[in-house]
C-alpha cells in the first residue's frame, strides 16, 4: 500500500488529465473561449496544463469513483466538498482549472477561475497532506530552470502565465496568500534577488513592504517593479508588450527607495513641515544602515532623488543615529 500522500499525488494527477480533457471537448469551448480571450496561445494554455471543470457538480466525483478512487481518499485530496445536505460533490464546477505543481512539477493542488465576475473569482484547494501554500510558489517549476539572475514575484495566476508567455520565464506567485519565511527559504535555492511585481494597489503595496524584510532576512535582495498606471503583470503586458515590461524590470527601484517612495505618500510634500517631518522619518530608516558605505550610498540617492544637499541629509542621518 502507496502511503497517503503518494495516493494523493496520483489522484490529482487524475484530476488534472480529466481537467486537461475536458477544455478540449465541446462542453470546454467556452472555457477555451475565455482563455483565448485573455491572449492565451495554445502551446502557453498546454505548458501550464490549464483545463475546465464541467458544470455539473458531480462530474468529477463520478470520473473518480469509476476509477475505483475511494470516498475516503478523495476527501483526503481537496477535490470534494462534503456537506450533509448533499453529500460529497465536486469543489470546482464550470470554472478554468490552474493545476498547482511543487518544484518537481508534481500536482498538488487546483486553482479554478469563474469565467466573467462571479463570486467568488478563484477558488482554491484547501490545504491537504501534500498542499501547503505557505511552502509552494506558483510556477516555480518552471521558472527554477529559466536561468536568469533573478525571480519574478508576483500574486496570481494569470499575471504567471502572462509574464511566461511574455518570456519572462522566471516568474512566480504566491497565490494570493503573503510571502512567507517558508517562501523566502525555498526562493533563495534558486536566487539571491528577487523582483516584487505585486499588484499596484493598496493591497499590493502592502504585501511588498511586507514581503521585503522577509526576503533580506533571508538573504535575498529585492527591488520593486513599478506597474503604474496598470494593475498587475497580466494587464501591463497586454496593454504595453514584453519590451515595455523588461524596461520596467530594468527600472525597478530597490526595495529602500521603493519604501520612501511608500513612506513619501504619507506627507504632504507641499507643506514645509511634512516636508520635513518625511526626511526625519527618512533620515531614522536611513541610520538603520549599519554598514557605513551602504549609509552613504543610500543618502546619495535619496539625496539626489529628492533634490537635497548630500551633507545636509547625512547631517541629519547622524543626528538620528546619535538618538538611536
Ligand atoms: P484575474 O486577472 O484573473 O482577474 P488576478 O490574479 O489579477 O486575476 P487578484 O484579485 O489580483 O486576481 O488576485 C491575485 C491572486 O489571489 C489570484 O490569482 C488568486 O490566486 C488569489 N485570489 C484572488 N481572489 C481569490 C479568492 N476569492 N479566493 C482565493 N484566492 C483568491
Ligand atoms: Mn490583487
Ligand atoms: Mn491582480
Ligand atoms: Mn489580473
Amino acid at each position: 500500500q502507496q502511503d497517503l500522500k503518494g495516493r494523493i499525488l496520483e489522484l490529482n494527477k487524475m484530476a488534472a488529465k480529466y481537467f486537461y480533457y475536458q477544455l478540449r471537448t465541446e462542453n470546454g469551448a467556452q472555457a477555451m473561449e475565455y482563455l483565448k480571450g485573455r491572449r492565451l496561445s495554445d502551446e502557453t494554455i498546454k505548458g501550464f496544463g490549464l483545463g475546465y471543470a464541467n458544470k455539473y457538480s458531480d462530474d468529477l466525483y463520478r470520473y473518480l469513483k469509476k476509477q475505483g478512487i475511494s470516498d475516503e481518499l478523495l476527501r483526503e485530496s481537496g477535490l470534494m466538498n462534503v456537506d450533509e445536505r448533499h453529500g460529497m460533490y465536486d469543489k470546482f464546477w464550470n470554472r478554468v482549472i490552474f493545476p498547482i505543481m511543487d518544484v518537481n512539477g508534481r500536482v498538488i493542488g487546483f486553482g479554478g477561475r469563474v469565467m466573467g465576475d462571479g463570486k467568488p473569482k478563484y477558488l482554491n484547494s484547501p490545504e491537504t497532506k501534500v498542499f501547503d501554500k505557505s511552502r509552494n510558489l506558483y510556477g516555480l517549476n518552471i521558472a527554477r530552470t529559466s536561468r536568469q539572475k533573478n525571480l519574478l514575484v508576483c500574486e496570481g495566476y494569470m499575471d504567471v502565465i502572462s509574464m511566461h508567455q511574455a518570456g519572462f520565464k522566471n516568474a512566480v506567485a504566491s497565490l494570493g496568500t503573503a510571502l512567507t519565511t517558508q517562501h523566502a527559504s525555498l526562493l533563495k535555492r534558486y536566487t539571491d534577488e528577487v523582483i516584487l511585481t505585486y499588484d499596484s494597489d493598496a493591497a499590493g503595496t502592502k504585501a511588498a513592504l511586507r514581503a521585503v524584510p522577509i526576503l533580506k532576512a533571508a538573504g535575498i535582495a529585492a527591488r520593486v517593479l513599478h506597474m503604474d498606471p496598470y494593475k498587475d503583470p497580466d494587464e501591463f503586458i497586454k496593454a504595453e508588450g514584453a519590451e515595455a515590461f523588461q524596461e520596467r524590470i530594468d527600472k525597478a527601484e530597490n526595495s529602500f527607495m521603493f519604501e520612501i517612495s511608500v513612506l513619501e505618500k504619507e506627507y504632504d510634500m507641499k507643506d514645509p513641515e511634512g516636508k520635513t517631518s518625511f526626511f526625519n522619518e527618512t533620515a531614522k530608516k536611513l541610520a538603520a544602515f549599519e554598514v557605513e558605505l551602504e549609509r552613504e550610498n543610500y543618502i546619495e540617492a535619496t539625496a539626489a532623488k529628492y533634490h537635497i544637499g548630500f551633507d545636509n541629509l547625512r547631517k541629519l542621518v547622524n543626528r538620528m543615529a546619535l538618538r538611536g
